[in-house]
């Protein structure tokens, strides 16, 4: 027995690297791709430290693509992508007072004793770009990306007033100026604000809210986000320290960040630090801590860098923002989708000003993970984040009197079985009736962004729902004046306008409608390219879960989610009655016919060389064409590649036109 135990310890050590590594991606992808971060930063900080830690004292568990050694995410694949000429590092990070002085006296020895000043800096919370300029004119901007390649994001860049998109007549020839994008807290504010009155949802924080807009495929929507910019590293013919870098982009027209400071020692960088920490709630916008970088342009290349991290520089974050209060209970809220979503009930706290009485416990596995349990003492956190984390319970305050969460067997709203798929760590009512999933679904059904029912608030949307007048989407566009004024307190007028707003809503555009379906991972993008690709809803019931997947943008998720919604006879019969209604489910192009493929059948038979065949497909689709699997009188091209067998036969007794694979690619060159 004894001697298997070291054994044992590896074994739990590797295994607890992976779960931390596909932890670590996963949230990764909240936060970069989606925006949609489920962790604080401070929370995600500890994983990595640990996987870093892990990784350190193992290295023979160390992968080529963990995680501790990459810079942020994959960029998106809707926007073109950008190489940068010189990667974008991300900076180490120190915690306390000890930390800063480590690196300090690393790079004071790696530096063998040349004397240097540092610049302090605000760690703004927003995102880092890169802005490309040549013979003075702005031709270029990009995200960071993964730090080697990012998007091409020039469009929305340009929206942005503080980015000059012309430099004065001496600046040098090649410019590349990198800086942070990010929202002031009064922007933000606004911002969310007006989304709140337009009944849109709200952007969890300001970083958030920058990302997204800076994303947006539709520049004109990032034009009216109120985006700022301060630059802080410049590359090309510039002055030889870094203050003065600064001074002089200055000088040309960028922003700069007012804040920043010229030090001579490092306590001066733990002054700056703690002044700032004083004041972190009223700086104009959110920071995260501070970064303190090398002076000297020529130290700087000669400590180069190590991994993703530049030695010449090292941020220094502030601590979370943190409480400790107590949990009364743990509620379930039935979610549009059918997800139970535990939310944690607690008994009332200011934290840094802000007063929090419930917060976010995400799923099962996550509460189990910390071990939380209802009338615990918790620790409270909003890091950057508006909703707060819970990040542990104080175990040392336990009286025994506290119960163990554990997930309801069934729906709180609707008593259906409760299901847990393997693949994910939600619970999830899978009863497509279940009200709450309809009452959720129906707001969303009539929001801006969805069928723009602004007839239909918050309120009447519920009374619909209660009074069972409304079981599902549908029934909306049935509704009479009748039995509206049956429903409590609702006047002549607002009568009126609501089925004025309902009648108005059968203009919405076929990808308004697929998106307001509501089907899971199927958000406005998503729904976009699929009307782009099929035209309308029969050819999207039909698309099988391969041709799904053939679509660029389109992942297992979204393509398995489409197939389990359109296998449910419910969701079929509502679609075919919201049709009946006269709300749009096909695209305008498709209608009037003006693809340059529309009418058209291929057939591809033989082995394609250039293309995968349901990428060809895809593509003759998109351009309005149909594929048929086999020849028949109604083909009207049939694309033959090597090896093509009983069709091409076929196609010549028919008298059918025979093209090649170059054929092929011209005509989809043509065209697209
Ligand atoms: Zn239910």
């Amino acid at each position: 027995m004894l001697g298997k135990r070291p054994m044992q310890d590896m074994f739990d050590i590797q295994n607890r690297v992976a779960r931390l590594r596909d932890n670590i991606n996963y949230h990764n992808h909240r936060y970069h791709v989606l925006d949609a971060p489920e962790i604080s930063d401070g929370e995600y900080d500890l994983l990595m430290q640990e996987l870093q830690a892990l990784e350190k004292d193992h290295p023979e568990f160390v992968i080529p693509d963990s995680p501790a050694r990459r810079v942020g995410a994959a960029p998106l694949e809707a926007f073109g992508s950008v190489e940068h000429e010189v990667p974008m590092l991300s900076l180490g990070n120190v915690f306390d007072h000890d930390g800063l002085l480590a690196w300090h006296k690393r790079v004071v020895g790696l530096l063998e004793g040349a004397p240097t000043d540092f610049v302090c800096e605000h760690k703004m919370d927003g995102l880092a770009v890169s802005l490309l300029y040549e013979n003075t004119r702005f031709i270029r901007g990009a995200t960071r990306g993964n730090g080697l390649r990012g998007e091409d994001i020039t469009q929305n860049l340009k929206t942005i007033s503080s980015i000059p998109l012309l430099l004065p007549k001496d600046a040098p020839d090649r410019l590349e100026v990198r800086g942070e994008v990010y929202i002031s807290r009064v922007g933000f504010a606004k911002l969310n604000d007006d989304r709140a009155k337009a009944e849109q949802p709200l952007f969890a924080n300001p970083r958030n809210a920058a990302a997204g807009s800076l994303r947006q495929l539709d520049s004109r929507v990032t034009a009216k986000r109120p985006l700022d910019i301060c630059v802080y590293f410049g590359r090309g013919q510039l002055p030889a320290v870094h203050w003065e870098t600064l001074q002089y982009l200055k000088s040309m027209g960028f922003k700069i960040n007012p804040h920043s400071s010229l030090i001579s020692n490092i306590s001066e960088a733990q002054d700056y630090y703690n002044r700032w920490l004083e004041q972190r709630e009223d700086i104009e916008y959110e920071a995260d801590g501070i970064v303190i970088k090398v002076n000297s342009t020529s130290l700087q290349q000669r400590l180069g860098s190590v991994g993703r991290e530049p030695r010449w520089a090292i941020a220094f974050k502030f601590p979370p923002i943190q409480a400790t209060t107590r949990l009364l209970d743990i509620d379930i809220q039935v979610g549009r989708t059918g997800s139970l979503n535990p939310i944690a009930v607690l008994e009332p706290v200011s934290v840094g000003g802000v007063v929090i009485k419930s917060a976010a416990l995400h799923n099962q596995d996550d509460i189990a993970r910390k071990d939380i349990r209802i009338g615990d003492i918790v620790v409270v956190q909003r890091a950057g984040d508006v909703i707060p984390q819970i990040v542990a319970p104080v175990t040392s305050k336990r009286t025994g009197a506290e119960s163990v969460f554990k997930m309801p067997e069934h729906c709180p709203v609707c008593d259906s079985a409760v299901i847990r798929s393997e693949d994910e760590a939600m619970s999830r009512c899978l009863n497509a009736n279940c009200p709450a999933q309809g009452y959720e679904l129906l707001k969303h059904f009539v929001s801006r962004n969805a069928m723009d029912i602004r007839g239909i608030g918050k309120s009447l949307a519920q009374a619909l729902f209660e009074t069972e007048l409304v079981r599902d989407v549908a029934d909306l566009y049935y509704l009479t004046e009748e039995q509206l004024s049956g429903v409590e307190r609702l006047a002549e007028k607002s009568i009126a306008n609501a089925l004025a707003s309902i009648e108005k809503s059968k203009e919405r555009p076929f990808a308004s409608v697929l998106f307001a379906l509501g089907i899971r991972h199927v958000g406005e993008e998503t729904a976009d390219v699929l009307v782009k690709t099929f035209g309308n809803i029969d050819g999207i019931i039909a698309a099988s879960e391969d041709e799904l997947l053939a679509i660029d943008s389109i992942g297992p998720k979204i393509a398995d989610s489409m197939v389990s919604f359109f296998m449910q006879d419910d969701n079929l019969m509502m679609i075919e009655r919201l049709r009946q209604a006269g709300v749009k489910m096909e695209s305008d192009a498709g209608q009037q016919g003006d693809l340059p493929l529309t009418g058209q059948e291929y057939v591809l038979t033989g082995r394609l060389e250039m293309f995968a065949r349901k990428d060809a497909q895809v593509r003759l689709k998109k351009l309005g064409a149909s594929t048929g699997s086999s020849v028949t009188q109604k083909t009207n091209y049939l694309v033959a590649g090597a090896d093509p067998g009983s069709k091409l036969a076929k196609a010549q007794k028919l008298g059918i036109e025979v093209l090649s694979e170059d054929d092929l690619l011209r005509i989809l060159n043509r065209y697209e």
